[in-house]
């Protein structure tokens, strides 16, 4: 990693924990589980890091989007808030402009893949339209911008170009859970994999697992901002998260000791490493076994709450106030095992 790269990677973690605090105080009322509070500030903007190779986190639109932009188009995993959809298509049309004319270093693909060819051919081909995307769930802080991203699928490249490609006047495909139980996209020069995780923060989420580039976008399966959110009406359940935890773990690999290596975009939250992930899966599997005991002991959610499950991780993740209360999470927990019986 050089200097240049290594600071440029520092500034954007800062505006990812200037982001994260913005998502705790306005932004993450938004992800609301049942979707009732539904605006963000008018000035809001996005922001976007490059992660590696095609892929790419924007934040600042409602839940984190994770795209792959290069010589076969875009793919987006979530589309964030309607409202932000239009600086969304902003920063993509500018991040297809950088990465044609410029390319990106890590565009070294040595086989002749489909996704490589143009770049053979051509130093400088049009730039494809936005083919895929891929919900990870249903909330509106992740999918607001479906329609609208959709549309633009044809027209993203400019009008004197999307005349060329032969499947634009079709939009860009959505995919959402029901039909991601195993799906496989090769796109960009690597393989992207749909893994669906039943009755977790909903009852269908997806991790989708960019292979090549070694990045997992996770959905609001793992946020940094609060204790996880579960949405019991939806078919949510405490277990289903750490289920979701340990297959992100499954799936990373660490560079050195636990740092580093995979890449995990959280649905909420600044960029992570497995090392992030594995101590958010202890903190949550910890207040599980505590809630078990608690229950089994006979404990009525009140005597539970009072109680205090969570205490030592509350100054981390704990919250009186917003859409995701400390209270809103033990209740989850509570009735996902009492459910389990
Ligand atoms: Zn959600």
């Amino acid at each position: 990693m050089n200097t240049k790269h290594f600071k440029f990677s520092v500034g954007l973690r800062v505006i990812l924990v200037l982001a994260s605090v913005a998502f705790t105080v306005t932004v993450g009322l938004v992800g609301r589980v049942d979707g009732q509070l539904n605006q963000t500030p008018a000035n809001a903007e996005v922001h976007v890091l490059h992660i590696r190779g095609p892929v790419y986190m924007i934040v600042g639109a409602g839940g984190n989007i994770t795209a792959s932009v290069g010589p076969d188009g875009v793919l987006m995993v979530d589309t964030g808030l309607a409202q932000m959809t239009d600086k969304v298509l902003a920063a993509l049309r500018q991040l297809q402009t950088d990465v044609n004319t410029n390319g990106i270093g890590e565009w070294k693909y040595a086989a002749e893949t489909r996704s490589n060819v143009p770049r053979m051919r051509d130093t400088n081909p049009p730039p494809k339209p936005i083919r895929y995307i891929i919900d990870t769930h249903v909330h509106p802080d992740h999918t607001g911008g479906n329609e609208k991203v959709s549309a633009a699928g044809r027209t993203i490249t400019g009008g004197n170009v999307s005349g060329d490609i032969r499947n634009a006047a079709e939009g860009a495909a959505i995919i959402a859970h029901e039909n991601v139980l195993v799906r496989i996209h090769f796109m960009n020069g690597e393989g992207v994999q749909i893994i669906h995780i039943p009755n977790a923060h909903t009852d269908g989420d997806s991790l989708v697992y960019f292979r090549g580039s070694d990045v997992i976008a996770t959905g609001d399966l793992f946020v940094t901002t609060s204790y996880p959110i579960i949405d019991i009406e939806r078919g949510g359940n405490v277990q289903g998260i750490i289920d979701a935890l340990n297959r992100i773990l499954d799936l990373s690999i660490a560079e050195f000791r636990t740092e580093g290596g995979t890449m995990i975009v959280p649905g909420h939250g600044r960029l992570c490493d497995s090392a992030d992930v594995a101590y958010y899966r202890d903190m949550v599997t910890i207040i599980r076994d505590r809630i078990q005991e608690m229950i089994k002991k006979g404990m009525t959610l009140d005597l539970v709450k009072a109680a205090k499950p969570t205490r030592d991780y509350d100054p981390r993740y704990g919250a009186t106030t917003g859409f995701w209360t400390t209270d809103m999470f033990i209740e989850a927990v509570y009735k996902s095992l009492s459910a389990r019986k």
